[in-house]
């Protein structure tokens, strides 16, 4: 065994004393940690991705598609029906899961030299993706109820000038959507401060109240939404994240993406899921009634919930939120804690899964009364 540690090795000094994205792994009997749709793929998707890749594997001694025009028409497709917005295969690129998505945007328009903010509590990824491209990392401000403040945000980016703007709606790992208003807000001050791209990162959208910002886009080549399969599709196996922005920026990300970073094999399982989209989002419908019902239990329970829009809802307040995650993970149920001080998240699961969540957490009130 060697017994050489990172920091000993010449590694790059904004990586030095980091941590790695680490969401635990554990093999307990109900997962609700990294906000996954709970639900198996239905047996004919899982047939028609089996033909698919069957003939996708008798070309394997080829490269794939390296624009993945088949793929992006039909995610195009996907966006204009679910929004009403009209939007092209020019206007949509797609990667190795959004935070590849993320990494190339990043690659773009910040790198050394440049600056990327977020406002946090929000996806860890987008400060670890980019310190990992060498853009300096901004933490911008929220309010005590996890509402971005927009007098403090604009003052942020007037100061600083980032050169990506990060907004996640609904935010992880608070659950709250941020009103089309705040971003159009956000975008203005982004322009004329710099100007600079903002990224608007909808990994939840379809689990929303609300609608998805895509008609922002018209009119502004600065704007880019980020999606994911991850999660409505279920299909967090599968590595499928897409963008929609300008064609321009479609363009721009070419620059910096490996060639062939998209496998015909992952090109080829996505067109089968895209082709069963109806009977995938009919789980979005269940796990939305899942989460309010999660929501309703926690507040009758006497926890305090954030108002979600997504798959997952943050829950506390607790004195010591690591112990709580422990005490709940003795009882069998993992949930999440993403470091923000007296809170946790729970990722909706099926109705079962719920339940042994809410039976634990009420045995902890119990305990503490
Ligand atoms: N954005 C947000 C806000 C997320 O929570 C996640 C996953 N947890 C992602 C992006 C990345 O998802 P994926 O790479 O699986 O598409």
């Amino acid at each position: 065994m060697s017994d050489v540690r990172i920091d000993d090795l010449p590694v790059r000094d904004e990586l030095r004393g980091k941590s790695p994205y680490g969401a635990p792994q554990l093999d307990v009997p109900v997962r609700l940690n990294t906000n996954e749709n709970p639900y198996p793929l239905p047996e004919p998707l899982v047939e028609r991705i089996t033909e698919r890749v069957r003939e996708a594997a008798r070309n394997l001694n080829r490269y794939p598609d390296r624009d993945a025009v088949e793929l992006r028409t039909r995610l195009a497709e996907y966006l204009t029906k679910t929004s009403g917005y009209e939007v092209g295969p020019a206007n949509v690129w797609a990667a190795n899961g959004s935070n590849e998505v993320i990494q190339q945007l990043l690659q773009t328009f910040g790198g050394p030299g440049r600056t990327a903010m977020g406002f946090e509590p929000s996806y860890s990824m987008h400060g670890l993706i980019s310190r990992g491209t060498g853009t300096g990392w901004l933490s911008g401000p929220r309010g005590d109820d996890f509402t971005i403040d927009l007098a403090a945000a604009r003052e942020a980016i007037a100061e600083h000038r980032p050169d990506v703007v990060f907004v996640t709606t609904p935010n992880n790992p608070t659950g709250n959507a941020v009103p089309p208003e705040t971003v159009l807000v956000l975008y203005e001050a982004a322009q004329a401060a710099k100007p600079s791209m903002v990224v608007v990162d909808e990994a939840y959208i379809e689990f929303s109240h609300g609608d998805s910002l895509l008609p922002l886009l018209e009119g502004r080549p600065h704007l880019v939404i980020s999606r994911t399969m991850s999660k409505a599709f279920g299909a967090a196996g599968l590595r499928l994240g897409y963008l929609a922005a300008d064609p321009a920026v479609v363009d721009a990300v070419q620059l910096v993406r490996l060639p062939y970073h998209l496998s015909a094999v992952t090109q080829a399982t996505a067109l089968a899921a895209l082709e069963h989209t109806d009977t995938l989002l009919k789980y979005v419908e269940q796990l939305k009634a899942e989460r309010d019902r999660l929501v309703a239990e926690l507040r009758a329970t006497g926890y305090e919930v954030t108002e979600s829009d997504a798959n997952f809802v943050q829950f506390g307040r607790f004195q010591d939120s690591h112990a709580t995650w422990r005490k709940i993970l003795d009882r069998g149920v993992l949930v999440r804690d993403n470091g923000v001080p007296g809170w946790l998240r729970v990722t909706a699961g099926t109705p079962e899964e719920n339940d042994a969540f809410l039976d634990a957490v009420r045995e902890l009130k119990k305990e503490q009364n």
